[in-house]
């Protein structure tokens, strides 16, 4: 027979441990590397990288050393303590070799007949979550996902299934300005026209106007449309917002409307004493995206999906093909593609199951508690200085704000610039990943702080490198 693919008992150890000590060290010595990769274009990559796929082996050392030297420096390291922007990705070497497992022995976790062993831990895990956000755990359900993307997909899918049946023609949605992009991206997806959609604008704070909101529903149900579900945030990306959830859940239950919470950035907060009181009515949603991959410590990808009901989710996405007849099975005993949109899924649970079991969820609940009194210290630092403007406060482990001196008078336009500029200073240096937004049409960096490697030291080295680099380029004017 030919061996196509194989390798022997010794070949295969020997490959193995080389990767899991590669993996061990950058785990061990990631704080002192630079967390940005030199800038390259696409025209450098391409020279290192672009051949046609080969017909002949090459030795699998040298793949791999090709990869160690190419691919490896050449990616962010979003789990570096300097990682401050977008939403940084911790992780935790547990789940990585979770991760590897699952990827090791190839477990199938569509069906409870396929893999019984998969099912069972993701129905656990997800009851972990039901009760976290005081979800029904007999009646409630959800489903791991890739990401917050794809759970708020899977939300919405379910939420226009539940509530307009097939004809969605009249069907409203609403979100606020501060709704992340993925929301409207799923709207698009699931074939919504432009006037289905109505953006609803928040206040100073970034909080949902919940005035604006009764207002849009009542004007379109005087048109004779047919209001069905409003997206609220629970922890915005850009400034960590949460928005009154309970006032919105009374809007929601009147009106008949779906009520999903996008906590993809902040619902892991729950597990602090600050965030539970933040989140409070998170429990009234029907359905909450959580990100495991983000503020629960876990590696790429793992989203999640929360319902008050699991028929909702099987009544939306189960089909009876011929094929899949002989895995039916007991209810109790749950088929996981019937929960969503993918058939064959790899074992997410097994990480989130392994790392909680492993640590204990104290250690999670302390280390989210650190993040978020972390943020709060950054922020007394930044008010006490001369040179830095708080433009939006610690919450939930976000703070932005911006380079604007109290004894200088620059034009707005002048601190967009400076404030650009610092960002790129920053990320030139390849010492931070740190970028700016913009909020209230003002350029601000935001600093996000949900690594529990992260120390008040490093974002204060950060902040005078930053302070270096505004004098200079206002000197260089
Ligand atoms: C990150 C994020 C998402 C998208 O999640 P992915 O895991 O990146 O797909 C959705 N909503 C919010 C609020 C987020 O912060």
């Amino acid at each position: 027979m030919e061996n196509y693919f194989d390798l022997s008992l010794e070949e295969m150890k020997s490959y193995g441990y080389k990767i899991v000590d590669l993996i061990a060290e950058h785990w061990d010595s990631m704080n002192q590397k630079k967390p940005v990769p030199e800038f390259k274009t696409r025209k450098e990559l391409d020279a290192i990288f672009l051949q046609e796929a080969p017909e002949q082996p090459t030795d699998a050392n040298e793949i791999l050393d090709f990869v160690m030297q190419n691919v490896v420096p050449n990616s962010t390291i979003a789990s570096h303590p300097k990682f401050y922007s977008f939403v940084p990705g911790p992780s935790n070497f547990i789940s990585t070799m979770s991760d590897s497992l699952a990827t090791g022995f190839n477990i199938f976790s569509g069906g409870w007949l396929v893999s019984s062993a998969a099912a069972e831990l993701e129905i656990v895990t997800i009851n972990w979550l039901l009760k976290m956000y005081d979800f029904p755990v007999k009646k409630g359900g959800g489903i791991f996902t890739s990401g917050g993307s794809m759970a708020n997909l899977t939300a919405l899918v379910t939420a226009r299934r539940r509530k307009c049946g097939d004809d969605f023609s009249k069907a409203v949605i609403y979100l606020s300005d501060q709704a992340h992009s993925s929301n409207i991206k799923a709207i698009r997806v699931l074939g919504f026209k432009k006037e289905q959609i109505r953006i609803i604008p928040t206040d100073f704070e970034f909080r949902l106007g919940v005035n604006k909101l009764k207002n849009a529903i009542a004007k379109d149900k005087l048109e004779g449309l047919q209001p069905f579900c409003f997206i609220a945030n629970a922890g915005t990306t850009n400034t960590g917002t949460v928005d009154p959830l309970d006032e919105i859940a009374d809007i929601c239950e009147a009106e008949d409307i779906w009520m999903h919470i996008d906590g993809a950035y902040g619902g892991a907060a729950i597990l602090s004493k600050k965030g539970k009181r933040m989140l409070r009515g998170i429990e009234r949603a029907d359905s909450l995206t959580v990100d495991p991959h983000k503020w629960f410590f876990q590696p790429y990808e793992i989203g999640c999906l929360l319902v008050k009901d699991a028929s909702w989710l099987s009544s939306t996405f189960s089909e009876k093909p011929e094929y899949l007849r002989d895995i039916e099975g007991n209810e109790s005993e749950i088929n996981f593609y019937d929960y969503g949109v993918q058939l064959t899924r790899r074992l997410r649970a097994l990480k989130f199951y392994m790392s909680i079991k492993t640590y204990g969820l104290e250690a999670f609940r302390k280390a989210i508690t650190y993040n978020i009194d972390l943020t709060e210290q950054v922020e007394d630092y930044l008010r006490k200085s001369r040179v830095w403007e708080v433009v939006s406060p610690a919450t939930l482990a976000v703070v932005n704000f911006r380079y604007n001196p109290i004894d200088k008078q620059y034009s707005e336009e002048e601190i967009d610039k400076i404030n650009q500029e610092i960002s790129k200073k920053v990320m030139d240096s390849r010492e931070a990943v740190f970028v700016t937004t913009v909020l209230n049409k003002q350029v601000v960096l935001r600093m996000c702080l949900i690594n529990p490697r992260t120390t008040l030291d490093d974002v204060l080295e950060t902040l005078q490198q930053c302070e270096s680099y505004a004098t200079e380029t206002l000197i260089a004017k």
